[in-house]
């Protein structure tokens, strides 16, 4: 299928292209003392990640562990209370841990695997992502390393009780506002000097050159099977999908298999509590281009040109940018992106547990807030929405803040 210029059907064979961009987004913008690292991972990833025996043993980990496939379900008595549109969800809430991040994790953990690696290094906001790697880590007896802001360990015990649980060295970061961003800059410093012996594993299709394109290539069973499982379900693509957008990594993988086909792609990020700058995380939507963490893309920037201060209600889509791939899908318009807000979110929270006894990520509420919108204007038709993850995780935090609805 061409599009605006661009031809799907040898899509993946071109985007990234060898220096990591997707048109004019994505790159390297990493210090020479990084550049040696990246490149290893780079060759490995192209000849490792190939291989059939690598491919084999992924394979048989999603079978056998992560729980893959996952489903997909109709969402029968939401459909029908919204009229004539069918919408459907692919479980990625029922993958091992509840979410999709594990798809990515496996994947980078069997890599350091194969490249003979002992360790594995990370950042993590709220700690989704040290949760996801440092389950990989154990899975394949390797150290692992989480870099977390002060802030962020008071915020998010249950989560650093996980970590701990499940083996990993929880690292804390106290200069600056010891969030995230601190974070990310001092596993990168880790990991320039320890590089010999450990990998980084990036949490979403960011950073540098390979980073948005092996996630993204870890993610894109998702698309694969949601594909598949359709047709066979109806005898139909879906005539539009729908994603939540923070990082990108659930959205990437999902898109990615009906990027060729007749399909409306609606990638949803955070409005927050508004447009204004610092209430929201909508950076496609609001951004201009940059680089930050290593790579060009479209990112909400302060008056100094530093990367703004982000807010959502979903802690896992609160990133002041986005994957390169997204950035250029955006620019080329093939992929919708547009927002809903916090209130939208909890209602849709609400709505799909208590219509189809499914408890959301509220991260996954954003696309289907964004599903019944669309299909109250569609009319007629069919909505696949990916469902990242399961929301175990949001539940005092909703009752505590927005009660029963
Ligand atoms: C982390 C997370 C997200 C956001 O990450 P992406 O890289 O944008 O996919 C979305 N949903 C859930 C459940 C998450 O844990």
């Amino acid at each position: 299928m061409n599009y605006n210029g661009i031809d799907f059907d040898t899509y993946f064979k071109h985007y990234p292209d060898e220096n990591g961009y997707f048109g004019k987004y994505g790159g390297a913008y990493i210090p020479d003392e990084l550049k040696a690292a990246m490149n290893e991972i780079t060759e490995a990833y192209f000849t490792i990640c190939k291989s059939a025996k690598f491919i084999s043993e992924l394979r048989r980990i999603r079978k056998e562990f992560q729980g893959r496939p996952t489903p997909i379900s109709h969402l029968e008595r939401l459909s029908g209370k919204l009229g004539n549109v069918q919408l459907y969800v692919k479980r990625e809430d029922l993958n091992h841990t509840g979410a999709h991040k594990l798809n990515h994790c496996m994947g980078e953990a069997l890599l350091a695997k194969y490249m003979g690696k002992k360790k594995v290094i990370a950042e993590t906001g709220a700690g989704q992502h040290g949760v996801a790697l440092a389950t990989a880590a154990a899975y394949f007896g390797l150290e692992c390393d989480i870099y977390m802001g002060s802030v962020d360990i008071k915020k998010q015990a249950p989560n650093v009780a996980r970590m701990k649980i499940l083996g990993a060295n929880v690292v804390e970061v106290t200069h600056g506002l010891a969030t995230l961003k601190e974070a990310v800059d001092a596993a990168f410093d880790a990991y320039a000097k320890e590089y010999k012996d450990s990998i980084y594993c990036i949490g979403s299709v960011l950073g540098p050159h390979p980073f948005p394109m092996m996630v993204r290539d870890f993610q894109s069973v998702v698309g694969i099977e949601a594909r598949e499982q359709f047709l066979e379900m109806t005898g139909e693509l879906p005539d539009a999908i729908v994603a939540c957008v923070g990082g990108g990594s659930n959205a990437a993988g999902f898109f990615s298999g009906f990027l060729n086909d007749p399909v409306d792609i609606y990638g949803v990020e955070p409005l927050g509590r508004g447009p204004k700058l610092g209430d929201h995380a909508a950076s496609l939507k609001y951004g201009t281009e940059g680089v930050m963490h290593g790579f060009n893309s479209i990112m909400l920037k302060d008056e100094n040109g530093e990367p703004a201060p982000v807010y959502s209600v979903a802690s896992g889509l609160d990133y002041p940018s986005s994957g390169p791939e997204h950035a250029f899908l955006h620019d080329l318009g093939r992929v919708n992106y547009d927002v809903v807000d916090d209130e939208e979110t909890i209602n849709a929270f609400f709505t799909l547990s208590k219509t189809e006894g499914i408890i959301p990520a509220i991260e996954s509420s954003h696309a289907v807030a964004y599903a019944i919108k669309l299909a109250e204007k569609m009319g007629k038709g069919s909505i696949l929405i990916n469902l990242s993850g399961r929301g175990d995780k949001d539940m005092d935090y909703v009752i505590e803040n927005y009660g029963i609805r």
